[in-house]
């Protein structure tokens, strides 16, 4: 006789098969049930069993026939179909927020970009957030409703257990700050929240310049300097979510003492805030960004130089990294990746000479392809990974489930 314990877990175990055939079905693209039975290690019936679950929750669907391209009997072949509702995904920064709303395949539907006012509490912030969220929701014509999940980036370590923003955020008044219980009474629907940098990557790996890796470094070069690494095919968050923290990485023992309390970390060479600390003396205490952009593009020499020193201070960083995780590729995004080649051929140099020539030479350097957005993508990816995650699967399921918020 089965009791409740064993059907109990022969509900665990069909429910880690739908699990695993969804995350086949996304990184192989399609397959048949013979693949899946395969890869799954499950029977063929128990294969055609799994499917006619995620057949019945609209998940997959029966692939065209013009993908189909077996000789012989074709075996059909399934693909992961455009569940229904949307996702949307946030970035937030010092000095803006940006607010996309997509379909569950990642598709942006609409999106805007809020500038932040210096100074602005974080309570606003979310305030404003909440409002373009709304009005782009109604823009795209769904409502509270259709909302399936919603994905949030913060620049600073979150931690995994509390999704909290951990001590050494550029953003010091968001530290212990609970934006996914906030966002998530407001639009009852689950919220994820991750660090900007893992972000970077997730969004360049599934929509950009490290599309089809499964080992790159995501390294963004801002405020303050952060890296999200994907290893295995995985991101790679480490023990307590805060995994990749490149900027405070010690490079020079007699340097400036940073603000997370250690002394010489690359950021207090190769940040933004460092490059124009390092221009003020010539081009006076005001100088922005956009100007030194401008300056070098038109050959400004202290421009240029102070550009390449910060690129070689990165591809210090990035040389230490490369020794230790082997990455294929490295995609380097924030606001200096616009300075072209004064910059990124400062990183790439230095990264080719400071590591191992076994991984300096095989590591491509590549700006991100998605420009300021990576980040963006990337949260909205987060979201419809929570959707896939806490809803249909779930939903799907009977009611023996306990609820996951
Ligand atoms: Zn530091």
């Amino acid at each position: 006789m089965v009791g409740p314990q064993s059907s109990r877990g022969a509900h665990r175990l069909r429910e880690a098969n739908r699990r695993a055939a969804l995350a086949l079905l996304r990184s192989h693209g399609a397959l048949s049930r013979a693949d899946l039975a395969r890869e799954l290690r499950i029977s063929p019936t128990t294969a055609s069993s799994v499917v006619a679950d995620l057949l019945a929750a609209d998940l997959v669907r029966e692939a065209p026939a013009s993908t189909q391209g077996q000789r012989g009997r074709p075996a059909r072949l399934l693909e992961l179909a455009t569940p229904p509702g949307v996702v949307v995904g946030v970035d937030i920064g010092r000095r803006h927020a940006r607010v996309a709303v997509a379909t569950r395949d990642e598709s942006v539907l609409a999106e805007e970009y809020v500038p932040v006012p210096a100074g602005q509490d974080r309570e606003r912030t979310t305030r404003v957030v909440q409002e373009y969220i709304d009005v782009l929701l109604e823009r795209t014509g769904h409502g509270h409703a259709d909302l399936r999940a919603v994905g949030v980036g913060l620049p600073g370590p979150i931690e995994h257990e509390t999704n909290l923003i951990a001590t050494g955020s550029i953003l010091p008044e968001w530290v212990g700050y609970d934006i996914v219980s906030v966002l998530g009474e407001h639009l009852r629907a689950p919220v994820s929240i991750d660090n900007d940098a893992n972000l970077g990557m997730l969004g360049e790996w599934r929509h950009g310049a490290a599309r089809g890796c499964t080992d790159a470094v995501y390294v963004k070069v801002s405020t303050g300097i952060g890296s999200g690494l994907l290893l295995g095919g995985r991101l790679h968050r480490g023990a307590a979510g805060t995994a990749g923290e490149l900027g405070h990485t010690p490079i020079e023992p007699e340097g400036a003492v940073c603000r997370c309390g250690s002394r010489g970390c690359l950021e207090t060479v190769a940040s933004v805030p460092s490059l124009l600390a390092m221009l003020t003396p010539t081009l006076g205490e005001d100088i922005a960004l956009a100007e030194v952009l401008r300056l070098a593009e038109r050959g400004n020499r202290a421009c240029l130089r102070a550009i390449t020193d910060v690129g070689r201070a990165v591809g210090r960083g990035l040389a230490v990294m490369c020794n230790i995780l082997n990455p294929a590729v490295i995609v380097v995004g924030g606001p200096l990746v616009a300075a072209g080649s004064p910059f990124l051929d400062g990183v790439r140099d230095t990264v080719v000479r400071s590591s191992i020539p076994a991984n300096g030479n095989v590591v491509d350097v590549r700006p991100a392809a998605l420009e300021s957005r990576s980040e963006l993508v990337g949260a909205l990816a987060l979201a419809a990974r929570t959707a896939v995650d806490r809803y249909d699967v779930d939903d799907h399921e009977s009611a023996s489930l306990s609820p996951r918020r």
